[in-house]
C-alpha cells in the first residue's frame, strides 16, 4: 500500500508540472508537427476567408490576425453561439449542467477580423468565390473551410432531432438542448429500468469516443445507483469493431463484455418507431427489430450539403462515398485540385480525426501552409493525423486514447499507462479540456 500511495503522490506531481505548461491537454504531443512563428507579421493585402466559425474557424481567425499585416480577412458563420462540444458527453450523463458548454463567437472574435453573419450557400472555387444565403458573393484569395458536419438524423427512418428527450430517444450529438434532454432520458431509465440500446452510425463521426463513452458513463452510474441488475445494456456496432485504434478497440471488445454490456455486431440502426419503442438494425441477416426502454441514437454524419454538394468535395472513394468530405491532402490540408484553398476540422476527408484535439493539430499546419502559399512558397507544415479522446469509462477514470495515421498510440504523458485507466484523463476532462479548448481558440496554444 506504502508503494502504492508513493506511486500515486509522484504520478500526481508530475502531472501538475505537466499540467502548468499549458497545452498538453488537447495534444500538444502532435508528434510530427513542423510549426514556426513569422518574426513578424506578414505584409499582405490578399483577401482570406473563413468558412466556419467553430473551433477550428475561429482559432485560424485568430491566428491569420496575428500573422498578417494588411490583409482582409473575413469569416462566415451566422451561429452566434459557440458550443463547447467536448462537454456534451458529461451534459447528457448529468455531470454538468448545459450552460457550462455555451459560449458566444464574439467573445474569441479578433476585431481586424470582419464577421459575416450568414451561411455559405454555395462553393465556386473555379471563380475563387462563395455565395451567402442572402446571395452575397464573396470573391477570395484564399480560402479555408472549417463547416464541421451535418447530422444526418434523417438517415434513421422515423428518427428527427425533436424526438430527443421522448420515448426513450436520447443523443448526445450536437448541441447543449439535445444533450441534456438525453440525460431526462437516461435518468428515467435509470429509475425504471428495462433495456437500453447504445448505437453509433457507420463511417467517420465526431468524437467516435462519445458513444462509447455514454454507453460506460451510463453503465457506471446504473451501478452507482443500485440499479445495475435492474438494467439490461446492448452496444450495436455497424461493424466488427468498437474502435478504431486497435490496442483500444482490444480493451473494449473486454471491458463491455466484464461490465455486462453485450455487444451487436455488424448492426447499423436504420429505423426508429418511436411510440413502439422498437428499432430497426441492418444487419448481415437481414433486417432486425429491438424493442427497447431507452436508446441512444447516434446517426451517420456527413459535410454539410453546400460543401459535400461542391467541387471541393471528394469526387469518388471512401471519404465521397462515406459522407461527402471535403478533399485536401491528409499532410498539408491543402486542396488537392485547388491550391488556394484549405480545409480544416471535421468537415475534411482524412482516415481519423474529427476531434477538436485533430482540430488543434491541424490549424497550425493549415495555417502555416497558406501563409507559405501567400509569399509564393510550397506548403511544408504537415498534419500527422493526431487525435485523441479522453476515454471515459466511469466518474473519475478514464484511457487517455492518443494516436496518429498510423494507428500508433503517441502518449503526452510519459508517467501515465496509456493502456490503463487512469484519474488523470478524468480530471483533464472534467477541468482542465475546457480552458485549454478556450486558448486554442485564442491561437494561444
Ligand atoms: C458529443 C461530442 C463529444 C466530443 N468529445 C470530444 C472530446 O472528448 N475530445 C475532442 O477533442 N473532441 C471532441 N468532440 C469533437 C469536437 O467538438 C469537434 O471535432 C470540433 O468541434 C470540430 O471543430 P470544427 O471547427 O470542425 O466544427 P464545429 O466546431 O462544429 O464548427 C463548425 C462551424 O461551421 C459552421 N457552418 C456549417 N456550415 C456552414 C456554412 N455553410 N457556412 C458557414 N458556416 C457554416 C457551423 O455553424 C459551426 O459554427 C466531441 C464532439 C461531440 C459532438
Amino acid at each position: 500500500m506504502k508503494d502504492r500511495n508513493l506511486d500515486l503522490q509522484s504520478g500526481r506531481r508530475q502531472f501538475l508540472k505537466a499540467a502548468g505548461l499549458g497545452s498538453l491537454a488537447l495534444g500538444a504531443a502532435s508528434s510530427g508537427l513542423v510549426v514556426s512563428r513569422p518574426a513578424q507579421a506578414l505584409s499582405t493585402r490578399a483577401r482570406i476567408v473563413i468558412v466556419g466559425a467553430g473551433a477550428a474557424g475561429i482559432a485560424a481567425a485568430n491566428r491569420f490576425s496575428r500573422e498578417l499585416n494588411g490583409a482582409e480577412i473575413i469569416i462566415i458563420d451566422k451561429r452566434e453561439r459557440h458550443l463547447y462540444q467536448p462537454g456534451l458527453t458529461l451534459v447528457a450523463t448529468g455531470l454538468w449542467k448545459p450552460g457550462k458548454v455555451i459560449d458566444r463567437n464574439d467573445r474569441y472574435m479578433p476585431s481586424n477580423v470582419r464577421w459575416i453573419h450568414d451561411m455559405v450557400s454555395e462553393f465556386d472555387p473555379e471563380a475563387n468565390q462563395v455565395t451567402t444565403g442572402s446571395g452575397e458573393r464573396i470573391d477570395y484569395d484564399f480560402l479555408l473551410v472549417s463547416t464541421g458536419l451535418t447530422v444526418d438524423f434523417d438517415a434513421v427512418e422515423g428518427m428527427s432531432p425533436e424526438l430527443i428527450g421522448q420515448h426513450g430517444i436520447g443523443c448526445v450529438y450536437d448541441n447543449p438542448e439535445h444533450a441534456s434532454r438525453t440525460w431526462t432520458m437516461i435518468d428515467q431509465f435509470l429509475t425504471t429500468g428495462g433495456v437500453g440500446l447504445f448505437t453509433r452510425g457507420p463511417g467517420g463521426i465526431k468524437c467516435a469516443g462519445a458513444p462509447l463513452k455514454v454507453t460506460m458513463l451510463t453503465e457506471d452510474l446504473a451501478r452507482r445507483r443500485g440499479q445495475r441488475d435492474a438494467v439490461s445494456m446492448v452496444y450495436n456496432s455497424p461493424s466488427e469493431g468498437l474502435f478504431s485504434q486497435p490496442d483500444m478497440d482490444q480493451f473494449l471488445k473486454q471491458e463491455f463484455p466484464s461490465r455486462d454490456i453485450a455487444i451487436n455486431w455488424n448492426h447499423r440502426l436504420v429505423g426508429i418507431e418511436p411510440e413502439l419503442k422498437r428499432a430497426t438494425f441492418a444487419t448481415p441477416n437481414g433486417e432486425q427489430r429491438i424493442d427497447y426502454d431507452f436508446i441512444h441514437v447516434v446517426p451517420p454524419m456527413r459535410a454539410p450539403d453546400p460543401l459535400g454538394n461542391s467541387a471541393l468535395a471528394w469526387q469518388d472513394g471512401p471519404f465521397a462515398d462515406d459522407g461527402n468530405w471535403m478533399e485536401v491532402d491528409r499532410a498539408t490540408l491543402q486542396h488537392a485540385r485547388f491550391p488556394n484553398v484549405f480545409g480544416a476540422g471535421d468537415c475534411v476527408g482524412t482516415p481519423i480525426g474529427k476531434t477538436a484535439a485533430s482540430v488543434k493539430a491541424q490549424v497550425p499546419v493549415a495555417v502555416e501552409n497558406m501563409l507559405a502559399i501567400i509569399q509564393g512558397r510550397e506548403p511544408v507544415s504537415q498534419y500527422d493525423g493526431y487525435t485523441s479522446c479522453p476515454l471515459i469509462t466511469g466518474q473519475g477514470r478514464g484511457i487517455l486514447v492518443e494516436f496518429d495515421y498510423a494507428l500508433n498510440m503517441v502518449p503526452s504523458f510519459p508517467f501515465i499507462n496509456p493502456y490503463r485507466e487512469h484519474w488523470v484523463p478524468w480530471v483533464m476532462k472534467d477541468r482542465m479540456l475546457l480552458p485549454a479548448y478556450n486558448a486554442m481558440l485564442r491561437g494561444r496554444i
